[in-house]
């Protein structure tokens, strides 16, 4: 099925070059902009998925080899970003979406299908902010060639003789009082087959399991802004068996933890550790972003960055799946790490204070109705002194005098 759709989109002839390509989409993306063109939306997201399928090497080779099918198949099946594959095939070809295009196969009597099998795939967060194509080794089972799926180098199998080919058996297991129990057991004979192939016959490719191994390689596209737990689809690619349609492979997703940057749906989240001189003063850093590029992140003197507070930088977060020429945000939660004790002299602070907004006022009371107690460094993990004290809390009757960490005795 010749499919020509995402080259008429982009109105270039199937043998268009990538110069060319680009040079359509370009002037088409400028004319149908969602900025200066409102209402021209979907059509601009029809340009974007022609140009991401034509500009990208080998998903051009997909569609020229098996059009939007394969397409669907190998760029995952749960959408995400509203803009699924349903949306898009329903949108590009009207009214019942795929199963127009995908003709013979669907409909009158379908066959049997294999389980399907899901491989997780991790990835790191860079790859899913810049897309990246993986080559996954897999080992599947695939009907044998030699045999064609028979098992015999004949092609002949006999039917099991003992079971009569349906690979169980039934027997009756007396119980007392004229009363039988019926017993279900796999045929020995045929190993549960229902077939028996002759020692000499077997096929030696398979030796009459008429399936083997291999060793595939698939090319999974991580594009970008996939997301945790997002499926990618490989139809067909699963277990063969003979007379069985074989089951899909699932790729799943799995996103590795970061060490800078924290994912949270399309945006991007980090700590940024600055000192009390910066918080006051004014600052500038660099953040390498995922794609490598550096930040310039300036915050100006004057206004004060205070402990814990988040900071914001539109359109710096991951690339919305599907239609990345749009981002989330980047935030940033800034930690303060105050200078150390005796960072400078009682001078220097006299000097410090007089720059700082004034202390409230503090009115020493009359000596006599004052205590005064000595502040000492907490920590919360040292349970050390604080068994007494919390025995004494444990009595909520202050008219007990109890003495050191003596347990009142009506409690
Ligand atoms: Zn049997
Ligand atoms: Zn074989």
């Amino acid at each position: 099925m010749a499919d020509s759709k995402l080259y008429e989109i982009l109105g270039v002839s199937r043998s268009a070059t990538d110069v060319e390509i680009k040079k359509a989409y370009r002037q088409l993306a400028k004319a149908f902009h969602p900025d200066k063109n409102p209402e021209a939306g979907d059509k601009f997201k029809e340009i974007s998925f022609a140009y991401e399928v034509l500009s990208d090497r080998s998903k051009r080779e997909i569609y020229d080899k098996y059009g939007m099918r394969g397409i669907k198949e190998r760029m995952g099946d749960d959408g995400g970003s509203g803009f699924g594959p349903g949306d898009l095939f329903s949108h590009l070809f009207g009214g019942s979406g795929l199963s127009g295009m995908m003709g013979g196969g669907m409909g009158m009597g379908r066959v049997r299908k294999g389980e399907d099998t899901v491989h997780g795939l991790k990835v790191t967060l860079e790859d899913l902010y810049n897309g990246k194509l993986t080559k996954l080794q897999l080992c599947k089972k695939v009907v044998c060639k030699m045999c064609l799926g028979k098992g015999s180098k004949s092609g002949h199998q006999h039917t099991c003789h003992s079971c009569s080919g349906y690979g169980a058996k039934v027997t009756y297991r007396p119980l007392a009082l004229g009363l039988t129990q019926q017993i279900q057991m796999k045929c020995n004979d045929c190993h549960g087959t229902g077939e028996i192939i002759s020692e000499k016959d077997r096929c030696p490719g398979c030796k009459a399991q008429k399936v083997v191994n291999e060793t595939k390689i698939l090319e999974v596209h991580v594009d970008k802004g996939m997301k945790e737990n997002q499926k990618i689809r490989f139809c067909g690619e699963g277990d063969q068996q003979p007379d069985v349609e074989a089951g899909d492979i699932i790729i799943v997703i799995q996103q590795k933890v970061h060490s800078k940057f924290q994912r949270s749906g399309n945006d991007l989240a980090i700590s940024h550790n600055i000192s009390l001189t910066e918080a006051l003063c004014g600052f500038s850093f660099l953040l390498q972003h995922l794609d490598g590029r550096e930040l310039l992140i300036t915050h100006p003197p004057g206004q004060v960055v205070k402990p814990g507070a988040t900071k914001g930088i539109t359109g710096e977060g991951m690339p919305i799946y599907r239609n990345h020429f749009e981002k989330g945000n980047l935030y940033i939660n800034f930690n303060i790490t105050f200078p150390v004790s005796h960072f400078a002299d009682q001078h220097k602070l006299k000097e410090l204070e007089v720059l700082l907004p004034p202390r409230p006022e503090f009115v020493s009371p009359a000596a006599e109705c004052v205590e005064e107690v000595t502040l000492e460094d907490y920590d919360p993990n040292d349970d050390r002194g604080r068994g007494e004290r919390s025995e004494a809390y444990a009595s909520d009757d202050e008219d007990h005098h109890h003495r050191g960490g003596m347990p009142c005795p009506n409690q």
